[in-house]
């Protein structure tokens, strides 16, 4: 069969050869890297290994227009987000291409930007796999991180304070700009760049691995994934709406009623939600100053499970889980 087929023969290797040999930082814990059958790696004694995959499909994750660079920036964020997320080191990467030609122009671009973002985060490109389809992107991850010090979705409790890194909705906005569904004269680029180039918060999900209770990366949307913190742990959670951090633009443009909805649900964002022992909150704000990280404290866990938000004097249970699911 012509189509699915693997890109054998010199055309497969070539490639291979020219754009993924040597992409990426060069680790001295990468004893074999692209090129055998398996990569061979020496990981620092003493830490646990930890392992994310994540795919991303065309028109699915990403508009056909989107510029290739964004693409190879972008498959490999969401899975430092992940690591971001464990309070992990990222090292590895292996990538998994299915495409539907050989191009290699869109090759260039986008090892560019898989490139230029994987030598930032010192993560080396290892091994992966070539074939030939409708264009799909699987990245997996390897990270280290000190036994025990990994941050968990399970640890919240009554009281915890609940907070997100950075600002939450502006990737939604940034989709809806790329979809000619929104217009913003001044400042769309900026928007444009938090939906293709997230900049995954590594060195906070770090600085947090002691001192958060519970932490996840935002991906499906707040709502969805808060809620999978919140099941992990067995309890629920209290927001201000007043307090959660969203650009003018984004409450400005909101179609959704209240406002907060989009926000809460659009997803893309790759910041950090997590939660933390009143007790720890300075400890907690001190750290993420020294990364240069902005904070906001958006509510409270609670006994009671549940996602509720606050606005004013009236309290509203969110009760549809937004986010996006594949099979719904
Ligand atoms: P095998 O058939 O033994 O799996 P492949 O022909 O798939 O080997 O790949 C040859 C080498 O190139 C392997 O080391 C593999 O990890 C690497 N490789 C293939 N595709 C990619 C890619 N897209 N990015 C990085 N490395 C790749
Ligand atoms: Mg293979």
């Amino acid at each position: 069969m012509e189509t699915g087929r693997e890109m054998k023969g010199r055309g497969e290797f070539g490639l291979i050869g020219r754009f993924f040999a040597s992409l990426g930082a060069s680790r001295e814990d990468v004893v074999l890297g692209v090129g055998d059958d398996a990569a061979l790696l020496d990981p620092a004694p003493g830490h646990q290994l930890a392992l994310a995959v994540d795919t991303l499909v065309e028109g699915v994750h990403f508009p056909a227009s989107t510029d290739p660079f964004d693409i190879g920036h972008k498959a490999l964020a969401v899975n430092l987000s992940d690591m971001a997320a464990m309070g992990a080191d990222p090292a590895w990467a292996t990538l998994a291409l299915t495409m539907p030609r050989h191009d290699a122009e869109w090759l260039a671009r986008f090892s560019e930007g898989f490139g230029t973002l994987a030598r930032r985060f010192g993560v080396a490109l290892v091994g992966g796999d070539t074939t030939r389809g409708p264009l799909t992107i699987t990245v997996q991850v390897g990270g280290l991180v000190a036994p025990g010090r990994a941050m968990r979705r399970d640890g919240a409790r009554p009281g915890d304070l609940v907070c997100i890194t950075g600002t939450l909705g502006d990737a939604g906005l940034g989709l809806r700009l790329a979809l000619g569904e929104a217009t913003l004269g001044e400042g769309a680029e900026y928007f444009l760049d938090r939906l293709n180039r997230p900049t995954p918060r590594v060195e906070a999900g770090r600085a947090l691995a002691t001192i958060a209770t519970a932490a996840i990366d935002l991906s499906d949307g707040l709502a969805a994934d808060l809620g999978h913190l919140l099941e992990a742990g067995g309890v629920g959670a209290t927001l201000d709406a007043a307090r959660l951090p969203v650009a003018p633009e984004v409450k400005r443009l909101a179609r959704e009623r209240p406002w907060w909805r989009w926000p809460l649900t659009a997803g893309d964002d790759y910041e950090l939600c997590f939660t933390v022992s009143p007790s720890r909150r300075g400890a907690m704000e001190r750290a993420l100053a020294t990364c240069g990280c902005p904070v906001t404290i958006i509510g409270t866990i609670g006994a009671e499970p549940g996602l509720r938000i606050t606005e004013g004097s009236t309290t509203v249970s969110f009760e549809e889980r937004g986010g996006y699911d594949h099979f719904e």
